[in-house]
């Protein structure tokens, strides 16, 4: 039997919610296939900051370096979003990802058949939609120093700073290269080269490693044209490369094609090897909601999918992962609705009963 060690770490708002259905799903995998977890809770985000006075502690980062696989909620909150203080919430993110050195972000954006009409978008643009955006994420406006607030001449001023060598930008490139070989063979890199340095550099280093692939058909792009182009003709994209700070914004525009942030997971990984194997981060893209945490009526889908893409790419069971999104696949399409994807004429559930009826389908695979 396969033995995997799972850190969890809920967080705050929906976080906790939608983690505890991933864990109920977990508790059926374990029934049904061969596989066992041993699985450690740690709190992070505005959880972590009111228990210890920091965003995530360094003990919780060294069961994560043991672990096989981060299972990460959301953080934050209105609670502790005074942007003066020196302890927020998104930092024990931050850490993580930087600490496991996860700096390949995986985001999947696909249209779910039935779900067309959940979004915002003509149905007749979205038809053959199914896109992959590779993030970078442990660099770049994000991380860049300085990053500071400071003073001249009496008048309060703010500085962020884009970093990038050419080894984080090759890697992101040689990823999506290859990603996009496996799928339809397209690949837009997207940058802001008419004005940036860094994104000079970006475009330099991906022409430099493009003559290696060959089959892939490639484009650049500058970010302002492909969030037009996301909205216009979304089903051109294939696999997309971006920088941490244009791939986070990119990607939250292209949830909307799938109707709900609440559908889109994503995994961050050290590396992505042959065998599909590595320590990941696996979190949905949205937040930590709280204008509808506590309510139970959260979509749990994009977590499911989350723990999919774990099976996926740091458990190597594909098998396992299949089984999931068509647990999900199934559920959508006998018209179940939490009510981010629901229409006015529909009946929307809960988080639990959305969460219950995937496990159903689930067990009977
Ligand atoms: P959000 O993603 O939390 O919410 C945006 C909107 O989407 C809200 O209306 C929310 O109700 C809805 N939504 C999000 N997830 C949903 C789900 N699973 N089911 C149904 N509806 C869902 O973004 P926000 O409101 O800008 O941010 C809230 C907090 O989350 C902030 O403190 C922000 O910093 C934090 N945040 C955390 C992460 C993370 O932990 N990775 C990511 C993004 C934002």
């Amino acid at each position: 039997m396969q033995q995997y060690n799972i850190l969890v770490l809920a967080g705050d708002g929906i976080g906790p919610e939608i983690v505890n259905e991933g864990l109920e799903l977990l508790k059926q995998v374990e029934k049904i296939d061969n596989c066992s977890f041993n699985i450690s809770e740690e709190l992070v985000g505005g959880a972590a900051i009111d228990a210890y006075g920091e965003a995530i502690k360094d003990e919780t980062i060294q069961i994560a370096k043991e672990s096989n696989a981060v299972l990460w909620g959301a953080v934050g909150g209105p609670k502790w979003d005074n942007p003066s203080s020196s302890v927020r919430p998104e930092q024990g993110l931050l850490k993580i990802r930087s600490e496991l050195n996860l700096w390949a972000n995986l985001r999947p954006v696909k249209i779910w058949g039935e779900l067309i009409n959940a979004s915002s978008i003509k149905k007749e643009k979205l038809v053959d939609v199914d896109i992959l955006v590779i993030r970078e994420l442990i660099s770049g406006a994000y991380f860049g120093k300085p990053q500071e607030r400071r003073e001249k001449n009496g008048k309060r001023e703010a500085v962020d700073t884009i970093y990038y060598n050419e080894d984080q930008i090759a890697n992101v490139a040689h990823l999506g290269f290859q990603l996009a070989l496996k799928r339809k063979g397209k690949l837009h890199s997207v940058d802001k080269a008419n004005v940036l340095e860094s994104s000079r550099l970006w475009r330099e280093v991906v022409h430099e490693i493009q003559p290696q692939y060959k089959d892939v058909e490639f484009q650049d792009i500058l970010v302002d044209a492909a969030t037009m182009h996301l909205i216009r003709q979304p089903a051109d994209f294939d696999v997309i490369i971006a920088s941490n700070l244009f791939g986070d914004i990119i990607t939250d525009e292209a949830s909307m094609l799938s109707g709900s942030l609440g559908m889109l997971p994503s995994a961050s990984l050290s590396s992505l090897s042959e065998e599909g194997t590595g320590i990941g981060l696996y979190e949905p893209i949205h937040g930590s909601a709280p204008d509808i945490a506590g309510q139970g009526i959260a979509n749990p889908i994009a977590m499911f999918l989350c723990i999919a893409m774990m099976f996926r790419h740091s458990l190597n069971q594909e098998v396992i992962a299949n089984k999931i999104e068509k647990s999900v696949e199934k559920v959508i399409g006998y018209g179940l609705r939490t009510k981010d994807i629901s229409n006015d004429s529909d009946n929307p559930v809960s988080t639990k009963e959305m969460a219950k009826a995937i496990i159903d389908e689930y067990k009977k695979l």
